[in-house]
């Protein structure tokens, strides 16, 4: 072991912490990050598209990472939630459009929808071309012990290190937070999500629409061309299932049961399936340690806020920790952790409890939520400002979002 100290360990590159590191070496931070995925393989082949808000896309382009995606990715100019179950007269819904972020800067979007392994590759060759990050992959965490003023790490792959502050970035498993001890609470839905990309016959003009079905929603995110993602909520087992069927039994499966709401579709790809749980940390930080992303909770997809939600966990802790740095402060300090999960803690817990209400709202036939739902969207479309409020909070664009996150 040498005694270099860095100021922050990051475990894990997926997305968020590889966004992490490149903010955190941007505002001049000694960071190394580690993965135990082989760099020089291209990311694996993955089935989901990400809904990137206007918040989290201009963090992107703070870290310099948008203009290695321009060309993969499809400007998102509406979010439409339609009520799938039975109602006598049309269903309800309600249609989010770029306009209702009344945002001064007339080429903003909703956001944008991103491949997730073209977002992990742009990442990737973004923090390769960082000269001012330390990479060690493939090297996995295996432990970690803190001693006064540093916590040292173990690897598999790599010598030990040594940093003021360790951050789990490692995903919904994440080793660093069961190293920490740190328990999490939630649930199994017993649902997965089937997830493919079709050819579209009708046009998508860059809306994605989410239909509420009893069993769950059903959504069609636009892809570039007349194409889209398709996520389909199904009892677990079904969604297994069906991707595993042939191309053509799941287009005949996916025409039959959904063309009435988005036209005739062919398969473009191949399909997958994710299992649904709702997992909350019960704490984000510990002595010289902090949570991020899916480590920190790991939220129902239904409105697209995953990663968005880690991406805030990323704004926050870098203003945090570059304001501990301007004034000298030790960035593992408890002081300093303690603003980060004042930040965090309750506002990530309480969209993923938002999230598992909507979709326990949503998800049935039962006449008594039935009338709730339809006023509810009936609101969210007739008033002007709650529409914008919503629209505003879900794309991270209220003003009081930290630096990253805003426009430049
Ligand atoms: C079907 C579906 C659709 C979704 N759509 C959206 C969407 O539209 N918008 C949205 O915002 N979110 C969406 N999400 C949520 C999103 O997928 C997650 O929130 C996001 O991928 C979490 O990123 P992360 O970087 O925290 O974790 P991960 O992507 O899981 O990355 C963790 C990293 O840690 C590394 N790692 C793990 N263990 C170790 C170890 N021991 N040592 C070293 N490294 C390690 C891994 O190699 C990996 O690179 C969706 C999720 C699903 C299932």
């Amino acid at each position: 072991m040498t005694d270099h100290v860095f100021d922050v360990a990051i475990v894990g590159a997926g997305p968020v912490g590889a966004v992490l590191a490149l903010g955190l070496a941007r505002a001049g931070l000694d960071i190394v990050l580690i993965d135990s995925r082989d760099p020089a393989a291209a990311p694996a082949a993955d089935g989901r598209n990400f809904a990137i808000v206007t918040g989290s896309w201009r963090m992107l382009q703070t870290v310099g990472v948008t203009h290695r995606l321009e060309t993969a990715c499809q400007p998102l100019h509406g979010l439409e939630a339609v009520d799938g179950g039975h109602h006598i007269l049309s269903p309800p819904s309600v249609l989010f459009q770029d306009s209702d972020l009344d945002s001064p800067f007339p080429e903003d979007t909703l956001g944008y929808m991103v491949r997730a392994e073209e977002l992990q590759a742009a990442l990737d060759a973004a923090c390769a071309d960082a000269t001012d990050l330390t990479r060690l992959a493939p090297a996995r965490f295996v432990s970690l012990g803190t001693q006064p003023g540093f916590t040292s790490i173990t690897l598999d792959g790599a010598d030990p290190i040594q940093a003021r502050l360790v951050v789990g970035a490692d995903g919904m498993r994440s080793p660093v937070r069961n190293a920490l001890g740190i328990p999490v609470e939630g649930r199994d839905y017993q649902k997965s999500v089937f997830t493919a990309n079709v050819n579209l016959t009708e046009p998508h003009n860059g809306i994605a629409r989410q239909l509420f079905l009893p069993e769950g929603p059903f959504a069609t995110l636009p892809l570039p061309g007349d194409r889209a993602n398709l996520a389909w909520y199904l009892k677990r087992g079904g969604a297994e299932a069906l991707a595993a069927c042939t191309p053509a039994e799941i287009e005949a499966e996916l025409n039959a049961r959904l063309s009435d709401f988005c036209g005739p579709m062919t398969l473009d790809g191949k399909a997958g399936s994710y299992p649904l749980v709702l997992q909350i940390a019960t704490k984000i930080t510990a002595p010289r340690a902090a949570l991020v992303g899916d480590a920190a909770r790991r939220v129902n997809p239904l409105a697209g806020q995953g990663l968005n939600q880690g991406f805030r966990d990323v704004a926050a802790l870098i203003e945090v920790l570059q304001q501990a740095q301007t004034v000298g402060l030790d960035v593992g300090s408890a002081p300093v952790l303690e603003r980060y999960s004042e930040a965090r803690r309750f506002e990530g817990t309480a969209v993923a409890l938002a999230l598992d209400s909507i979709d326990r709202l949503f998800s049935n036939d039962a006449t008594l939520t039935k009338p709730l739902r339809s006023l509810g969207l009936l609101a969210a479309r007739e008033i002007g400002p709650l529409r914008r409020w919503l629209a505003k909070k879900a794309s991270a664009t209220e003003d009081d979002v930290p630096g990253s996150m805003q426009a430049w």
